[in-house]
């Protein structure tokens, strides 16, 4: 049973913990790492800051080498050694050595897929012009790296606002390089609602980016100055001396396909939940498989490291016959740009909509840390979650500091299946330096609680378009008259008790304030005075998110 010959195609985030789960498994199996690449377990993640030399070294993105595989794990690895096919009735694998062009074969007992995703080149005019670049690779990083200083690079065109293209920006800022991004979507970082998105524009902006969203590259074509011109779906054409293409991967299933291997819905390799494939004897993870999408239970891609790492340790796991079930994917991420740092975990709200879920929302913006201890920032956050009940479906989180924290705290109550309820009651880490008292994952429960209670009816920003409720700032006149949206009247919450009879009773009350604190203490005054009121969720920070639609209009 333990000596059976385990063959692994990809040598990198799922490939590799692959191979050491199974040795730490059997000491008998024979464990081989085929990988196209020239290196082994590397550290795709770093290859931005590679570029942007904040790593300034090459050898610190290597996480393993063959040799130290060999030697801890007596596990093979073969680099330059591309895998071509698969016989699976003969269950063998033909292999190519890419120095000698030396074709051979290899027999397994279990084979596993890690071969990762490409990235989205589409067929534009001029797409193949030197001077485009994807990046994937340590080669690619390299070659970025060397055109930038061999081309005296000034203005870099990055296409596509998503992780990597937010990452490539900053390093390229952080060069001295102008950066225009380009964005088909009207905002950046799609896994976020776009409201979510604006202070990310917002912060790009900031620091000295160039935006253009909602539009999409059409062509490129050189320049008499030897630079690159992309042509947009608006018409405008953008000049650059280099190209970064971020808009996306593709899983890599041409082995699996031209292995008659089942693939699923959104294109990816299908397993089960124990990482198999449609044949017994060929499990396949990371990237290039297709799995649940936990919260919503839809077939979904997430290529992100912490799923391929997991599920590759499942995949040995599985192939030594343990019980194992892999619990789908929530999509929970972090990234970095600039000074800021957005997290996102579970189902956002466009996502629900799309798919006709129910679901309910808060926003709020808490300090990262006790006020009164220098240096706390804020953080916006969003919780999604089902109105019946109070399950938590999804959180998003934009701020300088404390923001991940926080969503891997709701990341965890999400896979156990946990409620607004259970976020109330979470017992978290507090002293001034590090949290609050009621630290922001227990205000997001206790917000959502209230409304969910009736203690709070809540409304939200979009749905004062066209309604006759009575919208009632409660800060204080100079927060007014600094901007406030069009029709709300003041009323300062210290005034509130004494200017009840200014407030009609035959039409609702929608109360706002600056981040939904004192507009929380207003709609309990107001409810318990016989009003019908609503909070206003986020107050008036998360109205200035709102992207510009002309329909929240803000007066001064
Ligand atoms: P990969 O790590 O891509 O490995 C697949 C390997 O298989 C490749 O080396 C390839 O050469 C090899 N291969 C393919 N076909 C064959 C074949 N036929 N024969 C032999 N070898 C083959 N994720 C995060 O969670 N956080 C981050 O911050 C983050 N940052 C990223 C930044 C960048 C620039 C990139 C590119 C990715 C980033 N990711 C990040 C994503 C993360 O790196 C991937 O999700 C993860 O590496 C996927 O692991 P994998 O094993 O499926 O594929």
């Amino acid at each position: 049973m333990s000596k059976k010959r385990i063959l692994i195609v990809g040598g990198v985030a799922g490939g590799a913990s692959c191979a050491a789960r199974a040795r730490r498994m059997s000491e008998e199996a024979e464990i081989i790492i085929f990988e196209r690449g020239a290196f082994v377990s590397f550290a795709n993640c770093g290859l931005p800051y590679y570029v942007g030399n904040v790593i300034a070294e090459e050898r610190k993105l290597l996480v393993a080498t063959p040799e130290l595989f060999k030697t801890r794990f007596n596990i093979e690895v073969r680099l330059e050694s591309t895998v071509l096919s698969i016989d699976r009735g003969q269950k063998r694998i033909e292999v190519l050595e890419n120095q000698t062009g030396r074709r051979y074969a290899e027999k397994y007992d279990a084979l596993v897929l890690s071969p990762g995703a490409a990235p989205l080149r589409p067929p534009l005019p001029g797409i193949d012009l030197p001077g485009i670049f994807s990046l994937r690779t340590i080669p690619d990083s390299r070659q970025i790296r060397q055109w930038l200083e061999e081309h005296c690079v000034r203005h870099v065109v990055v296409v596509g606002g998503g992780f990597i293209g937010l990452e490539m920006a900053e390093n390229l800022v952080k060069r001295g390089i102008s950066v225009t991004m380009l964005e088909r979507l009207p905002q950046v970082m799609p896994p976020l609602d776009p409201e979510m998105a604006v202070p990310v524009q917002k912060h790009l902006q900031a620091k000295g980016v160039t935006l253009s969203l909602g539009n999409a590259v059409k062509s490129f074509s050189a320049t008499p100055e030897e630079g690159i011109s992309v042509g947009t779906s608006s018409g405008e054409a953008f000049e650059a001396e280099m190209v970064v293409l971020a808009i996306g991967v593709k899983p890599e299933t041409q082995l699996a396909v031209s292995a008659g291997l089942r693939l699923g819905k959104c294109g990816g390799i299908w397993v089960d939940h124990q990482m198999k494939t449609s044949d017994p004897s060929i499990w396949a993870v990371g990237d290039a498989v297709e799995v649940p999408d936990f919260v919503t239970g839809e077939p979904t891609l997430v290529p992100l490291a912490g799923p391929a790492n997991r599920q590759g340790r499942l995949a040995a796991d599985s192939i030594f016959g343990r019980e194992v079930h892999f619990r789908g994917v929530q999509g929970t991420a972090v990234v970095g740009v600039f000074d800021l740092t957005i997290a996102t975990t579970g189902a956002s709200e466009k996502t629900l909509k799309r798919l006709g879920k129910e679901y309910e929302k808060v926003y709020l913006h808490p300090g990262h840390h006790a006020g009164y201890y220098p240096g706390a920032r804020m953080i916006s956050l969003k919780l999604i979650f089902s109105p019946k009940g109070g399950k938590i479906l999804g959180a998003q989180a934009v701020g300088e500091a404390g923001v991940e924290r926080r969503m891997d705290v709701i990341a965890m109550a999400i896979q156990k299946g946990g409620t607004v309820f259970d976020l109330e009651e979470a017992e978290l880490c507090y002293a001034p330096q590090y949290g609050t008292a009621k630290d922001p994952v227990n205000l997001a429960g206790m917000v959502a609680a209230n409304l969910l209670k009736g203690d709070v009816p809540t409304a939200h920003w979009e749905g004062t378009v066209g309604t006759t409720a009575l919208i009632v700032d409660v800060r204080d006149p100079h927060e007014h008259a600094a901007g406030h949206p069009a029709g709300a009247i003041n009323i300062p919450l210290p005034e509130l008790r004494a200017r009840l009879a200014e407030i009609p009773r035959d039409r609702e009350v929608w109360v706002h304030c600056g981040v939904g604190q004192r507009s929380y203490y207003a709609t309990r005054i107001l409810k318990l005075n016989g009003f019908r009121v609503k909070n206003l969720s986020g107050g008036f920070a998360t109205f200035k998110n709102h992207p510009p639609s002309g329909k929240h209009k803000e007066s001064c």
